[in-house]
């Protein structure tokens, strides 16, 4: 028969269970949309740019309200650009990004004034970007000659905010690919080449950790508080300010369209996402996304150290050691950061909270319950401990005193043969009295060896009766057998007859003189009932589920006088369940019980 799991394996296998709930709890608490939003605004505070001018190369030159109102509309802007573009150029910056998409053909005197203007710029860069994911829209051939180069002007944008926080520097449409015009413009200024591996691209000495993902190699921009800026009509008035200097010239008007969401300043123009973009680049300032696997590794690691601390730790202990740990879960993307790795919040916090409040929980009462349970079970056991000391003692007195007779006195023949008869049963009394304590102990840890033997349910009640026989005729109580006992049992037969036994002794000692106890047996199918009737005292119903507990004894059977210890059937229960079977009792408090043992036979 297979052992069965010890209460430790139990215990553990259900704390485990609780963490991996924790765990997964955490889990779908950290990857979903909301989590998404919270991880974005807590990069958004930790990476928000201090105040204060940094040293920036960046300058955009701004085609904003103002210049629309003097110099023209929206629809026509190829003239404006044209005249920015010469006093952009006549005051020598290193390079000019343009960030207007011009793929059509417009007034011809306007075209050839603006690739006029264009060949007069050095170091010029052009947009190109997808139109309603068609094709590219590349600027037209005789404008992308001027060019040093022509970068896509597209930007990332959160799913779950649309928010942009990253940007493409790649990006591959209908098998062409461009480069991100900030990136562009950086190897333009530096007059150096894009070299690129699939974990990162190298451009000017600088290493850039982009790793080609669904073709984008997306690149955090770090943005700073601000980007030098100057209105077209303004220009005449900053004569140095572009000098040496990177420019980028949009549109800033918000008619454009063309304004987006970044993180802590708000909406702004698409040309100064470029700006930022360039000056992340030219920082060298890059972040990386922390890969999942990490994450998911970080958070196991929470939980386990939670699970640990909680199992080895007992009292207050465990609560400050967690603490800082869970202090830690919450400044873990801080701590990232400074790294330069993007690390979200909330599925480490809520896997490390959740974990230390499971297992605390855990602890706390399946555990303490535990402890209490077997501090009672220790008390009760002492108490029987007591109970066979003091049983001992008669067969002890009666052994020893006997013994003493025998070797004082020349005795006669026949009074050594009763002395010898008397050492011998009373040695025989006590063996009992400590087999039955050793059966239970082995019995509640499950390790007894069961044998598997085929016997007579009849054999069995009747051996049982036979032995109990002598104890209901002292009392005057009449003991019947009420139906043919049918049904072969399969398991241990001496087990099973000191169960039987028990309720026979059970049902003698617990009923007044001169009352019946009856057997009745009961085949149907596979299903064989034995029961025990007798007309003895009773049980209070409060007090039938803990009569099967060891040593519980209830109020009645203390009251009736007779010793017991509480013991017997706690033992008969678990051979009956060892057995595959069950116990069913029904008793009339000062009417009698019955208790019924149902098993399977074959
Ligand atoms: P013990 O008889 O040594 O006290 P048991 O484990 O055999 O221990 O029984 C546990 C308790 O169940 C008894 O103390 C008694 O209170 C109750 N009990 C058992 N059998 C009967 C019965 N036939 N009638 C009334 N009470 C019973």
């Amino acid at each position: 028969m297979a052992a069965r799991p010890s209460s430790t394996f139990l215990r553990t296998a259900g704390y485990v269970g609780v963490l991996l709930g924790c765990f997964a709890a955490g889990m779908l608490a950290g990857w979903n949309q909301l989590a998404r939003r919270v991880n974005n605004q807590t990069y958004d505070l930790l990476a928000k740019p201090e105040a204060g001018m940094k040293a920036v190369e960046a300058v955009i030159v701004a085609i904003d309200e103002p210049t629309l109102r003097e110099m023209g509309e929206l629809r026509n802007l190829r003239p404006i650009v044209t005249k920015a573009l010469r006093k952009i150029a006549a005051a020598k910056p290193r390079a000019v990004a343009v960030d207007l998409i011009l793929a059509g053909a417009t007034n011809p005197e306007d075209d050839q004034d603006l690739e006029a203007a264009f060949r007069a710029t050095p170091n010029l860069i052009l947009g190109s970007s997808v139109a309603s994911n068609r094709a590219w829209e590349d600027p037209l051939p005789r404008f992308a000659e001027a060019a040093a180069a022509v970068g896509h002007v597209h930007y990332e944008e959160d799913r779950s905010d649309g928010v942009s926080r990253q940007l493409a520097l790649e990006n591959i449409f209908a098998g062409q690919r461009r480069w991100a015009m900030a990136l562009e413009t950086f190897r333009v200024a530096h007059k150096a080449e894009i070299v690129e591996s699939p974990e990162d691209l190298e451009v000017a000495g600088i290493r850039i950790p982009a790793a080609r993902l669904d073709e984008t190699r997306p690149m955090f921009i770090r943005f700073l508080p601000s980007i030098p800026t100057v209105s077209v009509l303004d220009l005449d008035q900053h004569p140095d300010l572009l000098r040496d200097k990177v420019v980028f010239l949009g549109v800033t008007a918000s008619g454009a369209n063309d304004r987006r969401t970044i993180p802590s300043v708000g909406t702004v123009a698409g040309v100064e996402v470029h700006a930022h973009a360039y000056e992340t680049l030219r920082r060298g300032e890059f972040l990386t996304e922390a890969p999942d696997s990490t994450v998911v590794a970080v958070c196991i690691a929470f939980s386990v150290a939670m699970g640990l601390v909680f199992a080895y730790f007992g009292g207050w202990r465990p609560y400050v050691i967690v603490l800082p740990v869970l202090a830690l879960a919450l400044y873990l993307p801080a701590l990232f950061l400074m790294q330069g790795v993007v690390f979200p919040l909330v599925a480490p916090a809520a896997v490390a909270w959740l974990s230390a409040a499971g297992a605390a929980t855990y602890q706390h009462f399946v555990v303490r319950r535990s402890l209490r349970q077997s501090e009672s079970d220790k008390a009760r056991y002492q108490q029987a401990i007591h109970w066979a000391a003091h049983e001992m003692r008669t067969p002890l007195t009666a052994i020893q005193g006997s013994s003493e007779l025998m070797t004082r006195y020349k005795l006669p023949e026949e009074k050594r043969g009763q002395l010898s008869e008397m050492i011998n049963s009373e040695s025989k009394r006590l063996a009992r009295i400590i087999q039955t304590f050793l059966d239970v102990e082995r019995l509640a840890e499950g390790n007894i060896e069961l044998k598997r033997e085929s016997f007579a349910a009849s054999d069995v009640v009747a051996v049982c009766m036979g032995r109990v026989a002598s104890l209901a005729e002292r009392k005057n109580i009449a003991m019947t057998l009420d139906s043919p006992v049918d049904g072969t049992l399969v398991g241990d037969r001496e087990l099973m007859e000191y169960a039987f036994y028990n309720l026979l002794t059970n049902a003698v000692k617990y009923s007044p003189p001169d009352t019946h106890v009856r057997v009745k047996s009961n085949l149907r199918g596979s299903e064989l009932r034995l029961a025990v009737q007798d007309e003895g005292i009773g049980i209070e119903a409060k007090e039938v589920k803990k009569i099967f507990q060891k040593f519980y004894r209830t109020k009645r059977a203390e009251a009736s006088g007779e010793v017991g210890t509480g013991i017997g059937l706690s033992i008969v229960q678990q051979i009956v369940t060892h057995h595959g079977g069950r116990m069913d009792v029904t008793s009339t408090p000062g009417k009698g019980s019955c208790f019924t043992m149902i098993l399977t036979a074959q």
